[in-house]
């Protein structure tokens, strides 16, 4: 008789716990999975998949603009975000079904529950207080996002959970943070028509990506109608009789319908029992895990947003597929956390790889850096004047390109590609040696040839 219930209890049904739970399983490991809310995690249910949706439908308006100066006469358009929430919710819907399909389909068992880590090698569920033993426990648990501690009446606000929920689209909404998730409902909420004010404490959102960059979207985002007030963190939120009245730290204060906080995410690791357990946890709250994803006890191992790595789904199903092959497959492999690529669906839209000229200087001493800002020709005869920024990050001796950064229509697009040459670590000449294809945009990656610094 087998000494455990499962080989492998997986806490937590998102990118990296689904993609983890079916590679066990599919090579014969008895696996069970178990979440608490809904099949797909952030990403399918209340992240990328229904945001991107958001973000399409928000870029409408600047399309029938655009159409004008291609002979289109558009009579009348009108938004409907009633159609738009279901269809997402629709589309939503019908992944979490398929990511149950593929558990089921592999031979997961599915726990609809929420779960609690009792020992080493044992898990309770919530709601039917069941335990179970497993040889291995991996925790994907996911991140939630902030809700404005110490901000006073912060549980007035949505976050990003609630925004693709609201009952009705706001007139005028705030929104607190300047990181990839505030700039992103910024542009779908000010494209949708919603008087949008964007409120953050630094001087310069988006902090992590490229100065260049940051600075050319925070421009763009007050050219195209977004209201931007730095130096300001949110400090209370009360009500109004139809409203809110936020109060902020520089003493504004704003009377809005809705108030929106995107102030960073935690990991959940609240409650668990992993402590107890004996589990290290970093400041931050986070599982510490090693290269391989095993946490400070060996039968247990963390993936994912969890364990405040990089907090990209690619990422979270790279880092699972990683552990399946070390533990279930006999192939021990680590996921190189090395010039993952990243996007910002805002507007204009955001795509970088590698190091940023900030980092590389750090790094380097000197570095050499070729860049451009053109508007593309579509932009040209739709008279909409925004323009495509592009930089390159060269190593200063040995000639490799260490980072691509790009805003613009079609960066993240553009970006999945030059990841690949910045992975294979090739230098600028071989990008200079690559022929250009004409017309695009793209084609000025390969044709940056005076160096600005
Ligand atoms: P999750 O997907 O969060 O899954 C964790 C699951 O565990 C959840 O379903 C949760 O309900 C469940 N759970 C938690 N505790 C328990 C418990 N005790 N018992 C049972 N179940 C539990 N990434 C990108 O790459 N591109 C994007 O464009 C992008 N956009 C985003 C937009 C938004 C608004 C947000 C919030 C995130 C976005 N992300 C994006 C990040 C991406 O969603 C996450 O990196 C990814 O979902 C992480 O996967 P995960 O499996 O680690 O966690």
């Amino acid at each position: 008789m087998a000494q455990f219930d499962y080989d492998l209890f997986v806490i937590g049904a998102g990118s990296a716990g689904t993609r983890a739970a079916r590679l066990a399983a599919l090579c014969g490991a008895r696996t069970a999975v178990a979440e608490e809310y809904r099949i797909g995690g952030t990403c399918v249910i209340r992240g990328c998949v229904p945001k991107k949706l958001l973000v399409y439908a928000s870029e409408f308006g600047q399309s029938f603009h655009d159409a004008k100066g291609f002979g289109w006469t558009v009579e009348w358009a009108r938004f409907d975000w009633a159609t738009l929430r279901e269809n997402v919710q629709d589309e939503v819907a019908r992944l979490s079904g398929l990511y149950r399909r593929n558990l089921e389909r592999a031979g997961v068992g599915i726990y609809e529950d929420r779960v609690t880590v009792l020992d080493a090698n044992t898990v309770r569920l919530a709601k039917s207080g069941a335990t179970y033993s497993a040889e291995r426990i991996l925790v994907a648990t996911g991140a939630r996002p902030l809700r404005g501690q110490g901000v006073k009446g912060g549980e007035l606000a949505i976050t990003s959970n609630e925004a693709f929920l609201l009952d009705a689209l706001p007139n005028r909404i705030l929104i607190a943070g300047g990181g990839y998730i505030a700039v992103e409902f910024a542009s779908i909420f000010s494209g949708l028509g919603v008087e949008t004010t964007l409120a953050y404490r630094g001087d310069l959102i988006l902090r992590g990506f490229d100065d260049d960059v940051r600075r050319y979207v925070q421009a763009e985002l007050e050219r195209t109608g977004v209201k931007i007030i730095t130096q300001a963190a949110p400090v209370e939120i009360a009500p109004l009789e139809s409203g809110k009245l936020v109060s902020l730290s520089n003493k504004m204060r704003l009377e809005v319908d809705e108030a929106m906080l995107a102030l960073g995410r935690a990991p959940n690791t609240e409650a668990l029992g992993l402590e107890k357990a004996g589990v290290r946890l970093t400041e931050r709250g986070a599982v510490a895990v090693d290269v391989y994803s095993r946490s400070s006890v060996p039968s247990i191992f963390a993936i994912g947003d969890v364990t405040d790595r990089i907090s990209l789904t690619p990422v979270a199903i790279r880092e699972a597929q990683a552990f399946a092959e070390s533990e279930f497959y006999g192939r021990p492999v680590a996921f190189d956390h090395a010039d993952v690529p990243s996007a910002v669906f805002g507007r204009p839209p955001i795509g970088a790889v590698g190091l940023t000229e900030a980092a590389a200087r750090a790094q380097f001493g000197d570095v050499h850096i070729y860049k451009t800002a053109f508007r593309p020709m579509k932009h040209i005869v739709a008279g909409n004047d925004q323009k495509t920024l592009m930089k390159l990050v060269v190593h200063p001796k040995d000639d490799r390109v260490l980072g691509v950064h790009i805003a613009g229509a079609d960066a993240p697009e553009m970006i999945q590609l030059a990841a690949i040459a910045v992975k294979a670590k090739l230098t600028k000449t071989q990008w200079d040696a690559t022929c250009a294809l004409h017309p695009t945009a793209a084609e000025e990656l390969v044709l940056l040839r005076e160096r600005s610094a």
